[in-house]
C-alpha cells in the first residue's frame, strides 16, 4: 500500500510570532522554520504503517512519499520526513504564499500521478490555521475523508478511523483510497536519529512546479489586516472568598 503525506514548512512552533509593523502579515525573516507539527504526526503514522508499530501490521504500507509545496527550502521539510522514514519526496517549487485551494489542486494532480491508497495530512498548518486542504482535496478527488484522527486501523480495502469531535470520539470506516487528517493524540513522533538523518540525504526528491500540473497559484484571497492578540490586563489578588464572589458578581460572571 502506498501512502502519500503532504508536509508544510512553517514557522517553528517554539517561536513567538511577530507581526510586521504595517500589519500586512507575519515577519518570517531570519526565523527558524520547521515541519508543521501535525504533518510530522502524519509522517510518523505512515512510517509506522511500514515498519509495524502503533497497532499497524508490519508492511501495512510499502512506500511513503512526502510532498511539499513551497520554496526551495521546503526541501529541508521533506528531508525531515525522509529522516523519520519516508522513502522519497516530491517538492513542488512555488515562491510566496500558496493558498489552500491551490495546494489541494496541486496535491490532486500529484495523487493522480502517484495513485496512493491513502493520503494522510495534518489537520491544520499552524501558520495560518486554515484547516482546509484535507477537506478540499477529498472533495476535488471525490474520495471519502476522516478528519481529526486519533487512531487509524487498516483492514483490507478500508480504514477504521477514530475522530476527535467536540465532547467525545467518533469512529467511522472509510473505503480506500481515502483522505485522513491527523489530530494531536494520534501518535508521538520520534526524534530522527543521526544515521537516519544521514540516510535521508541520499533519498530522492523529485522537483516540479505548479505549472507542470497546470495549476494557477495566483491568490484569490486578500488579507486585509494581521494583528497581534490584545495584551492581557493585569490580575488582582483577593483577600477572601467573599471578596472573590463580590468581584465575580461585579464582572457579571455570577
Ligand atoms: P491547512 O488546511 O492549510 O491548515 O493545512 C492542512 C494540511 O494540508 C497540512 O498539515 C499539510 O498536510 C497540508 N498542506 C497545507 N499546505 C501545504 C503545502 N504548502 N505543502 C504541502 N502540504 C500542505
Amino acid at each position: 500500500m502506498k501512502v502519500l503525506v503532504p508536509v508544510k514548512r512553517v514557522l517553528d512552533y517554539n517561536l513567538k510570532v511577530r507581526v510586521k509593523p504595517d500589519g500586512s502579515g507575519v515577519d518570517l525573516s531570519n526565523l527558524k522554520m520547521s515541519i508543521n507539527p501535525f504533518c510530522e504526526i502524519a509522517v510518523e503514522e505512515a512510517v509506522r504503517m511500514k515498519e509495524g508499530g502503533g497497532g499497524h501490521a508490519k508492511d501495512a504500507a510499502t512506500e511513503v512519499i512526502a510532498v511539499s509545496i513551497g520554496p526551495e527550502q521546503a526541501q529541508e521539510t521533506i528531508r525531515n520526513a525522509l529522516a523519520i522514514g519516508a522513502d522519497r519526496g516530491i517538492l513542488v517549487k512555488a515562491d510566496g504564499e500558496v493558498e489552500p485551494l491551490a495546494v489541494a489542486k496541486i496535491l490532486k494532480a500529484v495523487i493522480e500521478a502517484e495513485k496512493p491508497d491513502l493520503v494522510i495530512l495534518g489537520k491544520q498548518a499552524i501558520d495560518d490555521d486554515s484547516n482546509q486542504v484535507g477537506q478540499m482535496l477529498a472533495a476535488l478527488l471525490d474520495w471519502p475523508q476522516a478528519t481529526f484522527a486519533s487512531k487509524i486501523v487498516l483492514h483490507a480495502g478500508k480504514a477504521t478511523v477514530t475522530r476527535e469531535v467536540d465532547g467525545g470520539l467518533q469512529t467511522l470506516d472509510v473505503e480506500l483510497p481515502a483522505i485522513v487528517t491527523t489530530d494531536l493524540r494520534l501518535n508521538e513522533p520520534r526524534y530522527a536519529s543521526l544515521p537516519n538523518i544521514m540516510k535521508a540525504k541520499k533519498k530522492p526528491i523529485d522537483v516540479k512546479t505548479p505549472a507542470d500540473f497546470g495549476v494557477d497559484t495566483a491568490p484569490r484571497i486578500k488579507v486585509l489586516k494581521t494583528a497581534e492578540p490584545g495584551k492581557r490586563s493585569g490580575g488582582i489578588k483577593v483577600k477572601s472568598a467573599a471578596e472573590l464572589v463580590g468581584k465575580l458578581k461585579e464582572a457579571g460572571v455570577l
